[in-house]
């Protein structure tokens, strides 16, 4: 008898989550089936969800930041991205987007994800000929031939946080931290706490911190974050600028900042940190949320500033920061601050686009969507 599985499907811009059941397709040569264990909630699938994409296709099962076990392997489909072999019922990652191979991005700039021609999983729309092919599903059903994975043995619950991590891992390896740098962090979601871990692990000497609420402060200094600054308690850019400088070295300010709040307004605060001839990553600002106001001779050439700009990751990026994860230094699990249903999708994307991260009376930084919970 032909398998069933549910997914929440999400008909419109703002609209339901429906939860439905689909016949589980059998994977054809060279895809792979997921049953999926956890998918995280990013800020982006809210982004989705409020209409910020305007080329998303509903409906769509949203979900990018998936971890399972192997269900299915196509025939042809013997080994993870690292050539390891993998089998069914083996844990794996899988990297939510797939490249075409042949256009100039995926061959020439070697940036697969900013390819016109590939698939993304949970940017996909939920049509009859490709059902499952978003996170938020009891399976994810990998049909672009591209698509691949990496095998893990780490729990779900910190191997979900893996694609998060890729985006602090991007920057960290497009704009380069120096041994001992003093790196500012903008924003204590996931993703910056995620990127402070691969900056200090890149060599930076002192990281910063500024964002809120303290909860997540407190929860930065775990993953080695030096000093914290809570933009609760000090609400002005000028004063949080005089902070920052206070702790780099010398006073001259920060050698390296990234920016991982994906509020406009961060970006001249952050070059403000910076000292001259330094560097300004931008990873937060995934869909438009309006302009700001830079200066270009006093922001940019007087301070000799080098921009970088990330848009998400790439599938080295992966195999980069998984033995990282591995090495479970740090508290990762304790990033994942709820699980919840396929049932309450909209209840996280309530929580992060309106609900100032609070989740059942409880302060959310990751909430993951466990498509097997009741
Ligand atoms: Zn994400
Ligand atoms: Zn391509």
């Amino acid at each position: 008898m032909a398998k069933i599985g549910k997914v929440a499907v999400l008909d419109q811009v703002e609209g339901t989550f429906e939860v439905k059941e689909y016949e589980v397709p059998r994977a054809e040569p060279g895809t792979f089936l997921l049953k999926t264990e956890l998918c995280g909630v990013c800020a982006t699938d809210v982004h989705m969800y409020y209409g910020r994409f305007p080329d998303l296709q509903f409906p769509i099962i949203l979900g990018h930041e998936h971890v399972g076990i192997i269900e299915e392997l196509g025939s042809g489909r013997t080994v993870d991205y690292l050539g390891r072999p993998v089998k069914e019922g083996d844990r794996i990652i899988p990297a939510a987007g797939a490249g075409c191979g042949e256009c100039y991005y995926c061959r020439i700039a070697r940036t697969p994800t900013r390819c016109q021609n590939g698939a993304t999983i949970g940017f996909t729309p939920d049509t009859a000929d490709w059902r499952f092919a978003g996170g938020y599903g009891q399976y994810v059903y990998h049909k672009h031939s591209n698509m691949t994975f990496l095998k893990t043995d780490l729990p779900a619950d910190v191997a979900v946080l893996l694609e998060p991590m890729c985006v602090g891992m991007n920057g960290v390896n497009r704009a380069g931290v120096r041994l001992g740098d003093t790196a500012v962090v903008q924003g204590a979601g996931a993703i910056g706490i995620l990127a402070a871990v691969c900056a200090k692990r890149a060599g930076a000497a002192n990281v910063i911190m500024v964002g809120a609420p303290k909860a997540r402060l407190e929860l930065a200094k775990k993953f080695g974050v030096d000093v914290v600054i809570d933009i609760d308690e000090h609400r002005s850019a000028e004063e949080r600028i005089k902070l920052v400088k206070e702790e780099t070295r010398l006073g001259i300010g920060a050698d390296i900042v990234f920016e991982c709040a994906g509020v406009p307004a961060a970006i001249p605060e952050g070059i403000a940190y910076l000292r001259d001839s330094a560097r300004y990553v931008e990873l937060g600002a995934f869909t438009d949320r309006g302009d700001v106001a830079i200066n270009p001779h006093w922001d940019l050439l007087q301070k000799n500033v080098t921009l970088y700009a990330m848009w998400g990751d790439e599938i080295t990026d992966y195999a980069q920061a998984l033995p990282l994860l591995e090495k479970l230094e740090y508290p990762y699990a304790e990033i994942v601050s709820h699980k919840v249903p396929l049932t309450r999708v909209k209840d996280a994307v309530d929580a992060i686009g309106k609900g100032g991260y609070v989740l059942d009376g409880r302060g959310a930084i990751k909430i993951a969507v466990d498509p097997w919970m009741s």
